[in-house]
């Protein structure tokens, strides 16, 4: 029996905000990349949303919440979330963030679903960089935190029902480190899917982990594609590059192959409708013709100064965003469900907490908010940091089982698995073919012990259970305008 630190795996927005919250509490800060922006929300573009504009209420925000949400959220949770916004603003501002502004205050974007300019941002749109960026320099310095990378969680150790330690492997050596508790901060899923805007290694690991060691997952098949992905992959890996949603708001229009602008025709807001109606429409062209079309050339702005991020990937992608439509397409983009909790990040197995895209509190119901992540991933990761700093740190037994993730998929099964999981959980559902699918990966056959078959099969089972045409997906036999119909 020894006193043990708190153990915080994953240092994405979610796991930094929660380390460095719990100090003076001792924290071991594991995560896989072997440098700090090796995680996806260093990829965000378009930033974070508060109400801190003079024409804005955290009542008008949650309202925009639930709309997005299709009426699937947790209201008390999204009242808390748009209403601790400012306070989380102020507290990353007193980290040393420095959100863009002018003389007379922040720089506020508008995106899709947002009934107010709510989108406050860093160096245009390097915000998740520049977030990443800054808070793993508080981090790095701050002395409760000592932050191991390139390391890989593979296996939580239980003892009398709770989670009391964690294996991790860094370098091929093996390490096995008691903890007081264990936070999940492991990201999404969504870098399982073949087009993607995530990196791969938001493959769902440490969710997996969580429900090896049975933890209740909750919505698991709320996936969010994003519409605008630039249509050609890049050549250092096989991401998609985002385009961000700010650049609609900045006027940016969508047209099929024809020129014919069809968001006007799905919702009121045309362009900046919620994003999975964005994501709908786009899909019904790209059906049609492949891939669709993002207009920006006609915009007069400053793209050095306002989209450098976008600018700099289509111009390495050989398109000139100022003179040229953009091919775009939808990309798998953020995991709505994930591991069942409440707002201090309880999850159903004592002594492990989920923060971040991980997490699953009901704050998005169905869908998303654009930028209401980050945003999620900073205040919930606050708060919880704060309630294990006051927690008194006492010993922890010895581990007397260990729960592991399983064994990996091979390269050729991966490409195999990356396939599947295109063709059956897209935005599109159909349920036939989601139970032969689960037929593949869930009976016997070579792939079913592989952890992300395992991921998978537990996904469309998710899905299966669940046959509502609601928010960020659709059954076949739904046209793209409806939402919340039974297939
Ligand atoms: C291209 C792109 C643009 C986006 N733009 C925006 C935006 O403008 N605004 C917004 O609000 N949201 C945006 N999002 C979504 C947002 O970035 C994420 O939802 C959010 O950052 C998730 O943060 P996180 O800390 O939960 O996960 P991540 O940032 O993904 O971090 C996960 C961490 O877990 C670690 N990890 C995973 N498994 C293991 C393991 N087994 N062992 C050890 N470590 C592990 C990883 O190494 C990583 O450090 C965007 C996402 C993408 C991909």
């Amino acid at each position: 029996m020894k006193d043990a630190p708190l153990c915080v795996i994953g240092a994405g927005m979610a796991g930094l905000c929660t380390a460095i919250a719990a100090a003076p509490r001792p924290v071991l800060l594991l995560s896989r990349g072997d440098h700090a922006l090796d995680c996806a929300s260093a990829l965000a573009q378009g930033g974070l949303a508060a109400a801190v504009g003079c024409d804005d209420s955290p009542d008008l925000h949650a309202t925009d919440t639930l709309t997005a949400g299709a009426g699937d959220n947790d209201r008390k949770a999204v009242e808390w979330l748009t209403g601790s916004a400012p306070g989380t603003v102020t507290w990353l501002e007193s980290l040393g963030i420095d959100f863009d502004h002018d003389q007379v205050g922040y720089l506020l974007a508008r995106e899709g679903g947002h009934s107010r300019d709510r989108v406050l941002h860093l160096g245009g749109d390097a915000s998740g960089s520049r977030l990443v960026g800054h808070l793993s320099h508080v981090a790095q310095k701050a002395s409760h935190i000592v932050w191991k990378q390139g390391c890989d969680v593979d296996a939580l150790g239980l003892a009398q029902d709770r989670v009391v330690s964690v294996r991790w492997r860094q370098r091929q050596k093996c390490h096995a480190t008691a903890c007081s508790a264990v936070v999940l901060a492991g990201g999404s899923v969504a870098g399982a899917f073949l087009d993607t805007t995530h990196p791969c290694s938001s493959d769902g690991a440490a969710l997996m982990l969580a429900l090896k060691a049975g933890a209740s997952g909750r919505d698991l098949h709320y996936i969010q594609f994003h519409p605008t992905a630039l249509f050609a992959q890049s050549a250092a890996d096989s991401r998609m590059r985002l385009i961000t949603e700010a650049l609609r708001g900045a006027g940016a229009v969508l047209r099929d192959h024809r020129g014919h602008r069809f968001m006007l025709e799905l919702h009121r807001d045309g362009e900046l409708a919620p994003r999975d109606v964005c994501a709908r429409g786009v899909w019904q062209a790209q059906l049609r013709d492949g891939w669709a079309w993002l207009h920006a050339e006609h915009l007069k702005i400053d793209w050095n100064r306002q989209f450098p991020t976008v600018l700099r990937t289509c111009l390495e992608a050989g398109v000139d965003p100022r003179k040229q439509a953009l091919p775009i397409g939808v990309a798998a983009h953020y995991q709505v469900g994930g591991l069942a909790c409440d707002l201090d990040g309880h999850t159903s197995v004592q002594g492990v907490f989920a923060v971040g895209e991980i997490a699953s509190s009901g704050v998005h119901g169905a869908n998303r908010l654009a930028s209401n992540s980050l945003l999620e991933a900073a205040t919930a990761g606050r708060r919880l940091g704060q309630m294990l700093s006051g927690l008194t740190p006492g010993p922890v037994p010895e581990a007397e089982h260990w729960v592991e993730r399983g064994a990996p998929a091979s390269g050729d099964q991966l490409a195999c698995l990356r396939q599947m999981v295109q063709q059956y959980l897209g935005p599109l559902r159909d349920a036939s073919e989601i139970r032969r699918g689960l037929q593949l990966v869930d009976e016997g056959g070579p792939l079913s012990g592989r952890w992300q078959a395992q991921l998978l099969a537990a996904i469309m089972r998710s899905a299966l259970a669940d046959p509502c045409s609601r928010g960020v997906h659709w059954w076949r036999g739904c046209t793209p305008s409806q939402q919340s119909v039974t297939a």
